[in-house]
C-alpha cells in the first residue's frame, strides 16, 4: 500500500538547513496497523505529512497503492488525497459551528454527493463510532473522546484506503485514549490500513507494528506478537 525508498527532507530557514528525514525506507502492506514512535522533533509529523501528501520530500520515492507520488499538480494531488487518505489530528480539527453530523458529511459534500445520500452516509458512520444520539450536537457540547470519534467518522466517510493519525490520543486522558484506540483497532480489523504517530508506549502497544524514528532514521521496526487489546466495549 505504501512504499518509500531513501526519503530525505530538510527544512530551510534563512541560511540554515535542518536535515529532518535522512533516508527513510519502509513499506506498509494493506491492512496493517502501524505506529510511528520517536521523541519530539524526531520527524514523525514530517514523515506523516509526506505520506499524507500534505508535503513533499526532497528526494527518494513514495508510492501509494502503486501510484508514484511526485510532482503532482495541486488538483491531482487533492484528488488522490480525497480518494486514498483520511486524516485524524490531535486537536480534532472539527468545524465549531457545524453539528457532528455536518462535520462528518462535509467531505461527502466536496465529493459532490447529494444531500440526502450524504446525510444517510454520515449518520451510518456516526453510528459506527457510537455517536448516533449526538448527531445534532456542536463540537463544544461533546467531550474530547466524542470529538475524536466524530473526527474518525469524518475520516472514514470518504472511504479512504489509508488512515493517517498524528497523535490522535495526545489531547485525551488515558481511559479515553484507550477507548479511541479500541475503535481504531476495530476499524483496522475491518481491513483498513492505519498509521498512527505517537510518543506513548502504551498506545503503540495497541498497534501491530512499531516503527521507531530517531534523528531522522528508522532505528527499529518490529511486529508486535501480543497486541494490547480492549474488547471494543
Ligand atoms: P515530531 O513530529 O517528531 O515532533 P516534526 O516532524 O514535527 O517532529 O519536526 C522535526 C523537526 O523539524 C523539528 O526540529 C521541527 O522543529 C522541524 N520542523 C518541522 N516543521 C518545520 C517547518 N515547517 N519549518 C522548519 N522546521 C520545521
Ligand atoms: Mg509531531
Amino acid at each position: 500500500m505504501i512504499e518509500i525508498k531513501d526519503l530525505h527532507k530538510s527544512y530551510k530557514t534563512g541560511s540554515n538547513s535542518l536535515h529532518v528525514l535522512k533516508g527513510i525506507n519502509f513499506n506498509v502492506a494493506e491492512g496493517e496497523l502501524v505506529s510511528i514512535m520517536g521523541s519530539s522533533g524526531s520527524g514523525k509529523s514530517t514523515l506523516l505529512n509526506i505520506l499524507g501528501m500534505l508535503d513533499e520530500a526532497d528526494s527518494g520515492t513514495y508510492k501509494l497503492d502503486g501510484v508514484p507520488i511526485k510532482n503532482l499538480n495541486e488538483k491531482i494531488a487533492a484528488r488522490y488525497r480525497n480518494k486514498f487518505l483520511g486524516f485524524i489530528f490531535q486537536s480534532f480539527n472539527l468545524i465549531n459551528y457545524k453539528t457532528a453530523l455536518d462535520n462528518v458529511a462535509l467531505p461527502l459534500y466536496y465529493q459532490g454527493m447529494k444531500r440526502k445520500e450524504r446525510i444517510e452516509k454520515a449518520m451510518a458512520y456516526l453510528d459506527k463510532v457510537g455517536l448516533t444520539p449526538w448527531a445534532q450536537h456542536l463540537p463544544n457540547e461533546l467531550s474530547g473522546g466524542q470529538k475524536q470519534r466524530v473526527a474518525i467518522a469524518r475520516a472514514l466517510a470518504s472511504d479512504p484506503k489509508v488512515l493517517l493519525a498524528d497523535e490522535p490520543t495526545g489531547a485525551l486522558d488515558t481511559k479515553t485514549s484507550y477507548e479511541v484506540m479500541d475503535l481504531i483497532q476495530k476499524i483496522n480489523e475491518e481491513g483498513r490500513t492505519i498509521l498512527i504517530v505517537t510518543h506513548e508506549h502504551d498506545i503503540a502497544e495497541m498497534t501491530k507494528r512499531i516503527v521507531n524514528l530517531k534523528d531522522g532514521l528508522i532505528i527499529d521496526d518490529k511486529k508486535i506478537d501480543q497486541v494490547k487489546a480492549l474488547q471494543h466495549v
